[in-house]
């Protein structure tokens, strides 16, 4: 073609990112332009908003998907939700090709009678209050002292280790302040963490 062939990538997660490092780099005989779209201001999706901050490996993913973005090949547009903002014929209308890496963000529906009762979170809203995820209240109610955690996957083992750590471990990571106040102040002593199988069957990591 005697234009740059034309690329949106709807979300900026790693999966996004790294289609667009990947795009960029490959061998070709033409030019490509890519614009990369999050309906969030930052990009880098739930490394930002989904990994515990205790992680710092899994969190320095971070610094290698900013080298992409800092090289000024690929064009960062945030806080613009498909959707909403921008529909498929806007898409189509302006670009040649695009790629959706929008992820997994909803939690699934748990089955269990009385999930629905006060007290009862999903595993994504609470991490998104401990990742100071901008969709969400900066004040969580941490007023019990036994938390049930139900699952057996990396995120229950988050979450049960956020709830048990003591605050000030955690001020050598990026934790919000917010966040630091909340957990500093909670009563929590027991978390029991329920599996419907056995510890072989379990989703964890060994680490973990
Ligand atoms: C609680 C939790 C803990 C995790 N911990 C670890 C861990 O320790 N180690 C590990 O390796 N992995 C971990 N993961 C998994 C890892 O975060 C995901 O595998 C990875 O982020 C998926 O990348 P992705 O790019 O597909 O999606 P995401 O990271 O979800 O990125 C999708 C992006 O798309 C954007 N988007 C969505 N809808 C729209 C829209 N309509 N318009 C515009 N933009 C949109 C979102 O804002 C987001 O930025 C964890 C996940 C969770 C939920």
């Amino acid at each position: 073609p005697d234009r740059p062939l034309r690329l949106a990538i709807i979300g900026a997660g790693p999966a996004g990112v790294y289609t667009a490092d990947l795009l960029t780099k490959a061998e070709r005989d033409f030019e490509v332009s890519i614009d990369l779209f999050d309906r969030y201001p930052a990009p880098y999706g739930l490394i930002r908003y989904g990994v515990a901050p205790d992680h710092p490996r899994i969190k320095g993913i971070v610094k290698a998907l900013h080298k992409v973005m800092d090289r000024g090949d690929i064009r960062f547009l945030g806080g613009v939700d498909f959707g909403t903002d921008l529909t498929l014929e806007d898409l189509r209308e302006h670009y040649d090709a695009i790629v959706f890496s929008t992820g997994a963000i909803k939690d699934a529906a748990l089955s269990i009678p009385g999930s629905d009762l006060e007290g009862s979170f999903g595993g994504a809203d609470f991490v998104s209050w401990y990742d100071g995820h901008p969709d969400v209240p900066r004040e969580w109610p941490l007023t019990a002292r036994e938390v049930a955690v139900i699952g057996n996957g990396n995120v229950a083992l988050d979450v049960a280790r956020m709830l048990s750590k003591h605050a000030d471990d955690l001020l050598t990571t990026e934790i919000p302040e917010n966040v630091y106040a909340g957990l500093k102040a909670s009563p929590v002593t027991d978390v029991h963490v329920f599996g419907r199988r056995g510890p072989a069957q379990v989703k964890f990591t060994p680490l973990e």
